[in-house]
């Protein structure tokens, strides 16, 4: 029998919307249609409301709990289903708190993430693991890490622990030959280090140097790097927070050739441009400290075009829930060491939404394939990512009439601050659905993915 029907609202899908009911029985979506029979179910009225599959945040870099800090990791995931994310990927990189063998090995470093956990999401979630120079079997581990349902894995062109290119080769073929897809942050150090360099020689330590060493031509170079040495081991790429026109060029060009190349970008850098950099209060800038940082009106618009004309692939939160009395350390340390990164996971998709269909710069049927069907497709979760009978009752009703005001005072996340602060939204999440219930704490299963 049903156990729930989500009665009256609009079922939007990548391909088209209609006005139907959603019933759904043991977390799955049973059936879609007009006036579909009650039959005792719970009836949750949709009238006036889009229902619209849960968003799938495939970036973020959600911190693990500790003793000191058992609520991290939970508490991140409550306020993504909070702002309509139903399904979390996240990474584990050594800021996300994985202990030194756990970072110098992906399998052990799956095996920490799972037991570390484990029992403690509300949401449904998974792992992207994150490759690097300083581990040594990972050629070897690779094909069992994909086995064991983490067939993508990031690496890292830049940071201290940087896949370096000699070694990508191997990488992208490995995991082409097991379809796994290396998710890549293209920046060419050989651009940013000696533009570092200089800066510090000239006493230009402050905040703002961070954006003005890292130009868009060190992320249009390692992306067309990276787009080659894909092409030549025959493997798929998937490009992290694309933030710029010239790297877009580079992917536009790889689809064109018909390579498989992916790319995804995140609210920020379809919002906020570089003048924020010009911001006199230290504070402010530290907030906008990230990679790539964030470019021009010219860029923006150009990225528009390219998640509208199919470009871009996935639109991402790139969560790091920094904090500015902790990680990002005020007064402001010299711009090298401060820690990159900015909270969105709550935010994702009011923020899309608002900015790409309110204000009518994509379609709401977009909107779903770039939060929702695509990374499902793309990261292997054949459940999830579409308002379909069979796929897993993750819904949100969303209310297009809402309007807010994003303020820190109003989130959930474990960071202090957010970058969105003050922003006048159109639309908000009012019920969401994980599984077919509300999301609760211990709920939330890690999810084997397989592409
Ligand atoms: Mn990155
Ligand atoms: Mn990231």
């Amino acid at each position: 029998m049903t156990d729930v029907v989500v009665a009256g609202g609009t079922v939007v899908r990548a391909t088209g919307s209609e006005l139907a009911d959603v019933a759904v029985r043991r977390g799955r979506i049973e059936a879609i249609g007009p006036d579909l029979p009650r039959d005792g179910a719970e009836v949750v009225d949709a009238t006036g409301l889009l229902v619209l599959p849960g968003a799938i945040d495939v970036h973020t870099h959600v911190r693990l709990p500790d003793r000191r800090h058992p609520h991290r990791f939970t508490k991140d995931l409550e306020a993504a289903a909070r702002g309509g994310t139903t399904t979390v990927l996240t990474f584990n990189n050594p800021g996300t708190g994985i202990s030194a063998a756990g970072a110098r090995s992906p399998l052990r470093g799956l095996d920490e993430f799972r037991e570390r956990t484990d029992g403690r999401a509300p949401i449904d979630y998974g792992l992207c693991a994150v490759l690097s120079g300083n581990q040594r079997r990972l050629l070897d581990e690779l094909p069992e890490l994909i086995g064991r349902g983490v067939p993508t894995f990031m690496a890292f062109m830049v940071y201290d622990f940087a896949l370096a290119a000699e070694h990508l080769p191997r990488v992208l073929r490995v995991a082409a030959e097991h379809r796994g897809m290396l998710q890549l942050h293209c920046e060419d150090p050989a651009i940013i280090d000696p533009l570092v360099a200089e800066a510090l020689a000239r006493g230009d330590v402050g905040p703002r140097a961070h954006a003005s060493t890292r130009p868009p031509e060190a992320e249009a170079a390692a992306t067309r790097l990276a787009i080659e040495l894909a092409r030549r081991a025959e493997a798929p790429l998937y490009i992290v927070h694309l933030s710029s026109e010239g790297a877009l060029d580079a992917v536009a060009e790889a689809k064109a050739r018909g390579e498989p190349v992916f790319a995804e970008t995140c609210p920020h850098y379809l919002t906020f441009t570089d003048a924020l950099y010009a911001d006199p209060d230290d504070a402010e800038v530290m907030k906008r400290v990230i990679s790539p940082p964030l470019r021009s009106q010219l860029d923006v618009d150009a990225l528009w075009a390219g998640l509208r004309d199919g470009i871009l692939d996935v639109v991402g939160s790139d969560h790091v829930p920094d904090r500015l009395d902790t990680e990002k350390r005020l007064p402001a340390p010299p711009f090298p060491e401060i820690s990159n990164g900015a909270p969105g996971i709550e935010t994702l998709l009011s923020v899309t939404y608002s900015v790409g269909v309110a204000e009518g710069r994509i379609s709401v049927e977009r909107l779903v394939d770039v939060l929702a069907s695509t990374p499902a497709r793309l990261f292997g979760l054949p459940r999830k990512g579409a308002v379909e009978v069979g796929r897993d009752a993750d819904l949100v009703l969303w209310d297009p009439e809402a309007r807010r005001t994003i303020s820190q005072a109003d989130l959930h996340h474990t960071s202090d601050f957010t970058p969105y602060e003050g922003l006048e939204v159109r639309g908000a999440p009012v019920h969401v659905l994980s599984r077919g219930a509300a999301p609760e704490v211990g709920r939330g299963r890690f999810l084997e993915r397989r592409r």
